[in-house]
């Protein structure tokens, strides 16, 4: 029978590099695999549906919910997102590694129900950074920038639940440190 995969979730208040962080790590480890989330969220320029996430109405999300198809949900600044359980049950019982990119509230979701999974907390090198790179990405309206740095207070409260916790200042040094996590626990 194959070795189980593992499961590593990756968390840090919008803006602080998870994306950038996971683009680099997924083009270097050829064993790793990045799962896609549902949202209610509108795509961005460039998203596309089944690439960046399931697109789904806030109908389809509910129905998912009765139904119990999420290992984890949570509802971010007005939206909602989920993982589907079987995806994530099916790739590691083929013995897939799989990263989720998820908040903290589906983070401590995940930690109950899989509590060999790896947590991992990216830290922004300051909130005045933070804000800066939220803006710089240019992708979100001012309510929704001061909304995403209200929740960074709550979200970088909650890392003191997490095994790891890397700070993104240097890009490169984040990766590398994010990358020895990743093959200490493989
Ligand atoms: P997240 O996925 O956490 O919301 P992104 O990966 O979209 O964040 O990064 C937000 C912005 O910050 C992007 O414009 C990205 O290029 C930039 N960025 C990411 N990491 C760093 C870093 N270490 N130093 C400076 N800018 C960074
Ligand atoms: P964004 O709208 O910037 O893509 O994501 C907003 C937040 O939702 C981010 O913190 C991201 O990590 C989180 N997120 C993405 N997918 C999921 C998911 O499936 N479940 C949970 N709980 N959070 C998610």
């Amino acid at each position: 029978m194959a070795k189980k995969g593992k499961l590593f979730v990756i968390s840090g208040s919008s803006g602080v590099g998870k994306g950038t962080l996971l683009k680099e790590l997924l083009s270097v480890h050829a064993d790793l695999k990045l799962s896609i989330s549902c949202t209610t969220r509108l795509p961005r320029p460039g998203e596309k549906d089944g690439t960046n996430y399931f697109f789904v109405s806030k109908e389809e999300f509910e129905n998912s919910v009765k139904k119990g198809e999420f290992l984890e949900w949570a509802e971010f600044n007005g939206n909602f997102y989920g993982t589907k359980e079987n995806y994530v049950k099916k790739t590691l019982a083929e013995g897939k590694n799989l990263i989720l990119e998820i908040e903290t509230k589906g983070a401590l979701q995940i930690k109950e129900k899989i509590p060999d999974a790896v947590l991992i907390f990216i830290l922004p090198p300051s909130l005045e950074e933070l804000e800066h790179r939220l803006r710089g990405r240019n992708t979100e309206d001012e309510t929704a920038i001061r909304n995403r740095l209200n929740e960074a207070f709550r979200e970088i409260e909650c890392s003191k639940f997490y095994d790891y916790k890397v700070t993104n200042d240097d890009l490169k040094k984040a990766l590398t440190e994010l990358t020895e996590i990743i093959d200490k626990n493989i």
